[in-house]
């Protein structure tokens, strides 16, 4: 495979957004990154171009079956004028993982991981200044087939698109109110829940409209077989604080290993917290909120880094946890790992990569 990624630069570069109302995933910046694959060549012509349109054959395959993964990291700016990453290679593996389980052919991971490094040294300045902000990177990848039948798709396309995205807690931390879903399910063991693809997505869209028409902003899932283990919330996973004790789903195969979720155990444990990874029920948190030992709830995602939780309500029995307040710990956390993110913390655990701004 000729893995050495082409640059063609843009004639025409956009003008850079006002940096105070970013919102998400709606700025893109002047180039991304493409490459494909087909059974002859593997996957071949890694190359960053000016960002377009992608012309979609009607019979796509990925428009009528979905088969296409992604990932969601991040760049950030630090205080000193540094462009970072964030455990890139965690998402890029990952990306991989969720490949595998679709079917479709894994790529070079130094491949791309390069050329991810050029792409954003290409367009720094895109990465935002403001306290808060940076830029969302957005690998994927789908299939690129024109054929109706039902079957694993010869052909696909890689690609990697960035936008400058604005704080996720623009007005400072406030606790979330989640709902815990007991109509639906999201994923079951054996199915697609461990990975990032486009299904598991189009399947929890009823549930939050369901909820947020009732005032909810998340859907906590429970799984899909007993409807009583917790799972994760849309798109975070989640964490209990219980008598002292950190405790968090284990992966049992429907629920998606977050990098947040992996960095949060890894560093609780160094600061020895007891933290555990076991499955829990729904049952276990109401009972220990009504023994006043449930202390904290959070979520854990790249886009919010952490997330606090409020109040829970699950067949409409609602709690309020730690006086709906953001609790110690959670705060701590947060502040450590943007802390990493934007250079204010040492990085001790080899996390954050630099992009050589040539
Ligand atoms: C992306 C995602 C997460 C969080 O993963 P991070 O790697 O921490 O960003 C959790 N759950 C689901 C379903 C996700 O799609």
């Amino acid at each position: 495979m000729m893995s050495e990624v082409t640059i063609a630069k843009t004639g025409t570069p956009g003008a850079l957004p006002d940096e105070n109302v970013l919102g998400f995933g709606t700025h893109f910046t002047d180039h991304m990154f493409e490459m494909d694959y087909n059974p002859q060549a593997g996957w071949h012509n890694p190359r960053i171009v000016p960002y377009h349109d992608f012309s979609v054959n009607p019979a796509n395959t990925t428009l009528h079956y979905g088969q296409g993964v992604f990932e969601g990291m991040k760049a950030f700016r630090t205080k000193d004028d540094r462009i970072v990453l964030f455990r890139p290679l965690e998402h890029l593996r990952r990306l991989n993982r969720s490949a595998d389980i679709l079917c479709i052919p894994q790529f070079d991971v130094d491949v791309v991981h390069n050329a991810l490094h050029k792409l954003i040294a290409l367009d720094q300045k895109w990465v935002p200044a403001k306290q808060g902000t940076s830029l969302y990177i957005r690998p994927f990848i789908f299939a690129t087939d024109p054929y109706l039948g039902l079957r694993v798709a010869e052909n696909y396309k890689l690609a990697i698109i960035l936008s400058p995205v604005g704080a996720y807690y623009a007005t400072g931390f406030t606790p979330v109110k989640i709902r815990v879903e007991d109509k639906y399910v999201r994923a079951v063991p054996g199915g697609l829940g461990e990975a990032k693809t486009l299904a598991n997505y189009a399947a929890s869209l009823r549930a939050a409209v369901d909820a947020k028409k009732v005032g909810y902003a998340q859907t906590l899932w429970l799984d899909g077989v007993e409807r009583k283990y917790i799972e994760e919330v849309g798109a975070m996973n989640i964490f209990f604080k219980i008598n002292g004790e950190l405790i968090t789903p284990a992966l049992t195969g429907s629920i998606l290993s977050g990098i947040t979720r992996k960095s949060v155990l890894e560093i609780a444990r160094d600061w020895g917290l007891k933290a555990t990874e076991r499955r829990i029920t729904i049952d276990e948190v109401y009972a220990a909120h009504s023994q006043g030992q449930l202390e904290e709830v959070f979520g854990s995602g790249t886009a919010a880094v952490i997330s606090p939780v409020g109040e829970l309500s699950w067949q409409n029995n609602k709690i309020i946890i730690n006086d709906n307040k953001t609790g110690e710990l959670a705060q701590k956390l947060y502040d450590y790992v943007t802390g990493l993110q934007y250079g204010a913390v040492a990085d001790k655990f080899g996390w954050v990569e630099e992009v050589a701004k040539s």
